[in-house]
């Protein structure tokens, strides 16, 4: 049986694992451990790091696999990049799952910034009520604005450091409009604070600021590492998967 490794850690990534349940494949699933009760794919899960573009490498061998699909989520940088590196050195075909990152419409103040220490930057100049929704592991970028008060919402607590005045939200997506709505509102937030991550789950934060005509922070992406071929949906990674036929290379 051909072995087909997904990094995960997004929907797609459980979306395209649950699309091949029924395949003739062995398909594992990899997620880093990072959220203490993820929210598992169907079938074959592992749990933790590889140890580096080595560690991948060494795995892609002693369990033959024959194809990995990066589904990490857009900013997981580290892992596509240590992805490209180990099936270079394997020889083993990778395709980048990446769902497209989002686009103004009009009636958005979007601020396009290239690092999250660069939103911080920008944040004084923008508001005071902060809604920082760009994950726990970067909040540290904003530990030095004492003036402003966020509302950090991830789905696991964030750890110092972090900005004195921060609330911190527990909560995970999919969000509704509606939901958002009354998040802003309720704490008179007047700035939102986002990674360019795409896809449905968290868009409506977007659409709730254009209403309220909030100017929102927007981080773009990593690229994804030069060489490695794209897919926008489960679809088109199916499709990918089924090109390489039976032997998946
Ligand atoms: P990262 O910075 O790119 O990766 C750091 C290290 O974590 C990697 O070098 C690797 O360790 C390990 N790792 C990451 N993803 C892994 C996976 N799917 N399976 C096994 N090991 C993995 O990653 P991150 O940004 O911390 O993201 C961690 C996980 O959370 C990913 O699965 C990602 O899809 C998910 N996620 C991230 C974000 C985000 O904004 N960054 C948002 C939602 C979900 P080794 O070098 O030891 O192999």
């Amino acid at each position: 049986m051909r072995h087909l490794l997904v990094l995960g850690g997004t929907t797609e990534a459980r979306a395209l694992a649950a699309a091949l349940a029924a395949a003739p494949l062995r398909v594992t699933s990899s997620l880093a451990g990072r959220v203490a009760e993820p929210r598992l794919p169907v079938g074959e899960v592992r749990i933790g790091g590889f140890g580096g573009p080595d560690g991948l490498a060494a795995w892609l061998r002693a369990e033959r696999v024959d194809a990995v699909v990066d589904a990490t989520h857009p900013f997981a940088a580290a892992m596509s990049h240590n992805a490209a590196l180990a099936a270079e050195a394997t020889g083993v075909p990778l395709l980048a799952l990446r769902r497209p990152g989002w686009t103004p419409v009009d009636g958005d103040r979007w601020h396009r910034v290239g690092s999250l220490d660069e939103a911080a930057a920008l944040l004084p100049a923008l508001g005071r009520r902060v809604f920082l929704t760009s994950g726990r592991q970067g909040i540290g970028a904003f530990a030095h604005l004492d003036g402003l008060h966020f509302l950090a919402r991830s789905v696991d607590a964030p750890e110092p450091p972090m900005p004195a005045a921060t609330e911190v939200l527990l909560d995970r997506g999919p969000f509704t409009l509606d939901g958002e709505r009354a998040l802003l509102r309720g704490h008179r937030i007047d700035v939102l604070v986002t990674k360019d991550s795409g896809g449905a789950a968290t868009a409506p934060k977007l659409t709730a600021a254009r209403e309220l005509g909030l100017p929102v922070v927007i981080v773009e992406r990593p690229p994804v590492p030069p060489g490695v071929p794209v897919a926008e949906d489960v679809a088109a990674a199916v499709d990918w998967l089924a090109a390489r036929g039976p032997t998946l290379r």
